[in-house]
């Protein structure tokens, strides 16, 4: 049968939780329940099993005096869904949305109007926001809460999805913390971060969180099976994408994802003269700045386009309705974003295509580094005759050659070296990818 929780690969107990929460939330709503009953345990915040990791437990603890059967206390008003990038954060929690917009039982059927809108984020009362760039700022933030605090005009409740909460800034998440101290009755917040630990210990201690752990490939290669990959390509891409359910599609589906893998994989056997590192190098960036480019210029084309024509339309309407309530009914085009003033629209919008541009560069350089890790990781498990699965099954032979070409002390230095540049890649915006990636190249030749 199909359902919402479909889309959650290898995540058993996190599918329980949510199922458990989607039914309690059905009851706080129930008709039957007596008015003052209902809002008094749905106001129940922090949940009573406690906020931190390790807390998606499927069984909700009885409610004190509640009568026998499946309890309330299921449900709560902020959830925090963690998980390594790929493993669907986002999808847990959208799932978890259109189960509770859904209008059968079990709630999360997956057919219906209100599981569709939200999957297709075209639901009234959800509002999914997504950083473009490197913050999430107030302003975006100021916008959610407003919404939070109005009525749900289709569904039950009101939701709202933050895509990357680690990236809320400081003024965005104190913002967001009064909203979650003080819910509105109707209101469900569900927020997403890589880390219970990248978000600001003051939000998360109000949120129950939903760890995801990292699907094995089992699954994920089950996964891509059903959807019509081949069984051979489904068991490489499977174990290539490392637990990245995007990337493993990618790989089975698409021409130039693995083409760009297959130059990545072939960097190690290409350095040799100093000369051949750099281009290496270069090479790899370029590749990475050429997805970035294939990935955005379309969407940027098409947001200017579409900034111009609500600007030229009307700008005092646009202007005049951020600022109400009303605006958050107003439909997609009042979702999307709060125009202030003609020029400065224009401007922030091209400063936030120009960080998603960065972010998409270092987004697909991670991937490849990644990837050169895993064959290092493969060569290091060859050298100490360790029974593991590779990683990289299909490029056996060139883990075997240089393997028998170092020692096992050169390929761990050049794992920690791939590691380094990933994490200075990460942590210093300012560093330019090109020399990075260039001084690791040199670092991989000279361990
Ligand atoms: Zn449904």
């Amino acid at each position: 049968m199909v359902s919402v929780w479909d889309a959650l690969v290898g995540q058993d107990s996190v599918v329980a939780t949510l199922r458990a929460a989607a039914d309690a939330a059905t009851l706080v709503l129930a008709p039957t329940s007596l008015l003052m009953d209902g809002a008094a345990e749905a106001d129940v915040v922090p949940d009573p099993t406690g906020p931190g990791p390790g807390t998606g437990s499927a069984a909700p603890s009885p409610a004190a005096g509640a009568s026998a059967g499946p309890s309330r206390s299921g449900m709560t008003h902020s959830w925090l869904f963690t998980g390594p990038p790929g493993v669907g954060r986002e999808q847990a929690a959208r799932a978890f949305a259109a189960s509770l917009t859904c209008e059968r039982q079990p709630p999360g059927c997956g057919e219906c109007v209100g599981c569709h809108t939200v999957l297709t984020d075209t639901a009234t009362d959800l509002r999914t926001v997504t950083p473009e760039g490197f913050s999430l700022g107030v302003k975006d933030i100021r916008a959610l809460v407003r919404d939070a605090a109005s009525a749900p005009t289709a569904g039950r409740w009101r939701i709202l999805l933050l895509t990357d909460a680690d990236r809320l800034t400081e003024a965005a998440a104190n913002a967001l913390l009064k909203a979650l101290e003080e819910p509105a009755e109707r209101a469900v917040f569900l927020l997403c971060a890589p880390s219970v630990e990248d978000v600001l210990p003051t939000i998360r201690s109000r949120c129950r969180t939903v760890a995801l752990r990292l699907p094995a490939a089992a699954d994920v290669r089950a996964m891509l099976i059903r959807e019509g990959v081949d069984e051979r390509s489904a068991d490489v891409a499977a174990r290539a994408s490392q637990g990245h359910l995007d990337l493993a599609r990618r790989l089975a589906g698409d021409e130039a994802a693995r083409a760009h893998r297959e130059a990545v994989l072939r960097i190690p056997a290409r350095l040799g003269r100093v000369g051949a590192c750099l281009a290496a190098a270069a090479d790899l960036v370029e590749a990475a700045n050429a997805d970035a480019e294939a990935a955005n210029s379309a969407r940027d084309e098409v947001e200017t386009e579409a900034l111009k024509t609500a600007l030229g339309v009307g700008a005092t309407a646009v202007g005049g309705r951020s600022r109400s309530a009303k605006a958050s009914k107003a439909g997609a085009k009042g979702r999307t974003m709060v125009v202030r003033g003609a020029a400065g629209a224009l401007k922030e919008l091209e400063r936030n295509q120009k960080s998603r541009g960065r972010r998409t560069v270092l987004d697909t350089l991670d991937r490849a580094l990644v990837d050169l890790a895993g064959l290092y990781r493969d060569v290091l498990a060859e050298q100490l005759g360790a029974t593991v699965e590779s990683i990289h099954p299909d490029h056996a032979a060139e883990a075997a050659r240089l393997a028998a070409a170092a020692t096992p002390e050169q390929t761990l230095r050049r794992l920690e070296a791939v590691l380094a540049t990933r994490t200075a890649l990460a942590d210093n915006p300012g560093l330019v990818p090109l020399l990075a990636v260039e001084s690791l190249t040199l670092a991989l030749r000279d361990a």
